[in-house]
């Protein structure tokens, strides 16, 4: 993009600039210069939305910009990490000032209260595009990693699980049912475009989780992602799964398979030593202890019977299977 049109462009940013003491240089020259303190880890996470497969192309840019921030505000809680700094790669087609406007309106709503200053990107012309990438500190030793699950430990989630996917469905499969009314449609659209990243949740949780990650693609995916990378199986009851009142309108199997199988909730899903559970609730009076690592290799579904279930929850969102 021209000089002179990302000169137009930046004025937009200026409110994403407040200066940070850890930023030495920020917006303007080749690079930013950063200064982090003495006995910190930097955790960084990049993510791409790239129109039509991560968002809707009608999405309002208000929405558009909060969620691309606050998806990777998200995967810093996930590691327990504070928010420093962001860096915007955006690809626009056309140079629209009304759209920059509700975006950067939608930037500053995600990074509000979180610390996070915009310190440099890179703007280009092509079809909509943006990532971000994110920098966050933790204390040396301290990030939630997800490789930690010990046998015993319980399994946590943060809220509700399933209204995201509710309101994709809703949109992908022109999916009616007559249970719910519009307040519930609004709060699942408002699930899916303005999740909060639970940052303060992840940071406290630090000291006490052995393990945990983000939920993006799916509570069965992205808890298999923790059993993978730990060498663990777990047994998850799903009449413990937190559902909205919402979401408890539908038919059972169908808040359930929503509440397993479906992407976009961006809450917490954590492993915490069952010796440490008593800490938690004071913690966050949302979280829900869903089940147990255990030595499987497989996730397992139980109910309040103990019977084991089978639910076909699709799998979490794989952009390259076939
Ligand atoms: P260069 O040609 O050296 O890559 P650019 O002309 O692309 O520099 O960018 C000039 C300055 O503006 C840089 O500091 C860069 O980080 C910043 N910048 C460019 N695009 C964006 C953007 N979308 N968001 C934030 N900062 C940006
Ligand atoms: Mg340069």
């Amino acid at each position: 993009m021209a000089g002179s049109e990302f000169k137009l462009i930046s004025q937009y940013f200026s409110r994403l600039t407040s200066q940070r003491d850890d930023v030495v240089l920020g917006i303007g020259d080749d690079c930013a210069l950063l200064q982090p303190p003495a006995g910190k880890q930097l955790a960084v996470s990049i993510d791409t939305l790239v129109e039509g497969v991560h968002f809707f192309a009608d999405v309002a840019p208000r929405a558009l910009g909060y969620k691309s921030l606050a998806v990777n505000l998200s995967d810093l809680a996930a590691m327990g990490a504070a928010p420093a700094w962001f860096t915007l790669a955006l690809t626009l087609p056309e140079y629209n000032p009304d759209w920059l406007q509700q975006f950067t309106d939608g930037l500053a709503a995600a990074a509000a209260n979180s610390g996070i200053q915009l310190i440099g990107g890179d703007t280009t012309r092509g079809p909509l595009t943006i990532s971000i990438q994110v920098h966050g500190y933790v204390d040396k030793g301290q990030a939630l990693r997800r490789d930690g699950a010990g046998v015993g430990d319980k399994v946590y989630v943060s809220g509700t699980l399933g209204d995201a996917g509710a309101a994709v469905k809703h949109r992908l499969e022109n999916w009616l049912p007559p249970a719910l009314n519009d307040a519930d449609w609004q709060f699942f659209q408002q699930r899916l475009e303005y999740p909060a990243p639970r940052l303060t949740l992840g940071q406290a949780i630090s000291q006490y989780a052995s393990a945990a990650i983000d939920i993006s693609d799916g509570l069965s995916a992205d808890l298999t992602h923790i059993l993978e990378r730990s060498g663990k199986g777990a047994v998850i009851n799903i009449d413990r799964l937190p559902v909205s009142s919402a979401l408890a309108k539908l038919p059972r199997d169908e808040a359930l398979a929503l509440a397993l199988g479906a992407g976009d909730d961006y809450e917490l899903c954590f492993t915490v030593p069952a010796a440490a559970t008593d800490k938690l609730q004071q913690l966050d009076g949302t979280l829900t202890c869903i089940g147990e690592i255990t030595a499987a290799d497989r996730l397992q579904l139980t109910n309040d019977l103990g019977q084991e279930i089978n639910i076909n929850a699709k799998k979490g969102y794989d952009h390259f299977s076939a």
